[in-house]
């Protein structure tokens, strides 16, 4: 199994590390780990893109930029923000520096457009030979349930209606404090059933949308010669934030849904099945999840084996397992090689060491020297 490494260089108006510490974890990884590609960003530093980009390109491997969609880009330009079913703007939930989670409108032409034009703004495309797609998802229950369920704009509206989705009627239901119509009945793992029908296309509608939106910035990408994968939430909450992690395998060069079992930030398993439980009613919200995905422990390994099996069954993926250590987020060395020797077993060519293999501490890299 090869070992994708991400590494986060920075954010738009922040650097966390330089060329000289970037290419020195990189060459110890090249000596000593069996290396796929490399995912960095989204630091604006030309220099250490090019030191990177030729000692990536020398190693026969692939340097991915990282770049967020649907949120963080209000760092560097103007963006258009979500609305929720109320017409209120949304609100991010500032995690770190650079990382608000402020989610903007998929619908909208501008945000589509913008990764793109960013790139060719503060990027040498030359240097690298795919773009690595974060943020590429409506908010999550993390932001809240009135964020989580998605934007309500003039255009999604218009979008919802071209499905045939009543929006005056969904409204209406969000607006009661009983949000059990929003607790899904039945799974095939990928996505969710809910016994209204108008919410269940709802939820279908918002996931198309989300598809069609990331088709659209794919395009943009591809017209320059570069690859495209998407980062995404494992497969349990997927649904919720709009991802069909199977349209999304088909559209991508891979995906890394994010298997996060320590991490109790956004995007952690813990959090957001927390998140999802604790907006949509509690109690017997948990216990109609714990049915559903058939268990009691959401980051125990016999429900981590059942999402990379599930995953298995999608071409192109290429499992997010994290191996940091800071605050909300305590991986161990033990955890990091079982998390990733389990990876393995389920039968994947490549794993994502995520989400920075040069903060990490190196004895979590060497455990992984002999998988
Ligand atoms: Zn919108």
């Amino acid at each position: 199994m090869k070992y994708d490494l991400q590494i986060r260089n920075g954010c738009f108006h922040s650097k966390v590390c330089g060329s000289e510490e970037i290419c020195q974890r990189l060459k110890w990884c090249f000596e000593n780990l069996n290396v796929g590609r490399i995912l960095m960003g989204w630091g604006i530093d030309s220099s250490s893109f090019a030191a990177v980009s030729t000692l990536v390109h020398e190693h026969g491997s692939e340097l991915f930029l990282w770049l967020p969609v649907f949120a963080d880009l209000e760092e560097i330009a103007a963006t258009d923000n979500s609305m929720d079913f109320r017409g209120n703007s949304m609100h991010g939930v500032p995690v770190m520096e650079g990382e608000n989670f402020l989610f903007g409108c998929p619908t909208s032409r501008r945000n589509q457009a913008l990764p793109a034009e960013l790139v060719d703004q503060y990027f040498d495309s030359t240097l690298i030979d795919g773009v690595f797609l974060d943020k590429v998802r409506n908010a999550s229950f993390g932001n809240g349930f009135d964020s989580a369920m998605g934007c309500f704009c003039d255009e999604c509206d218009e979008a919802y209606r071209k499905k045939g989705i009543d929006t005056a009627y969904i409204k209406n239901l969000m607006s009661k404090g009983d949000r059990h119509h929003f607790v899904p009945v039945t799974t095939d793992g990928f996505s969710y059933t809910f016994s209204d029908p108008m919410v269940d296309g709802f939820f279908r509608a918002k996931a198309e949308n989300m598809t069609r939106s990331l088709q659209l910035v794919a395009e943009r990408f591809r017209t320059i010669g570069l690859k495209v994968a998407f980062d995404t939430f494992a497969p349990f909450a997927a649904w919720f934030v709009g991802q069909d992690l199977p349209a999304l395998a088909e559209e991508a060069a891979f995906i890394k849904p994010m298997l996060y079992r320590r991490c109790l930030l956004p995007a952690g398993m813990r959090f957001e099945f927390d998140s999802i439980v604790s907006e949509l009613g509690g109690k017997a919200c948990l216990d109609q999840m714990k049915c559903l995905l058939n268990t009691d422990d959401i980051t125990g390994d016999p429900f981590f084996e059942s999402q990379l099996a599930l995953l298995s069954t999608l071409p192109n993926v290429s499992p997010g397992i994290e191996i940091n250590v800071q605050s909300g987020c305590f991986c161990t060395p033990e955890y990091v090689k079982q998390s990733l020797q389990t990876v393995a077993e389920a039968g994947f060519d490549s794993a994502v060491l995520s989400w920075d293999v040069v903060s990490a501490p190196l004895e979590h890299l060497k455990t992984l020297a002999r998988i």
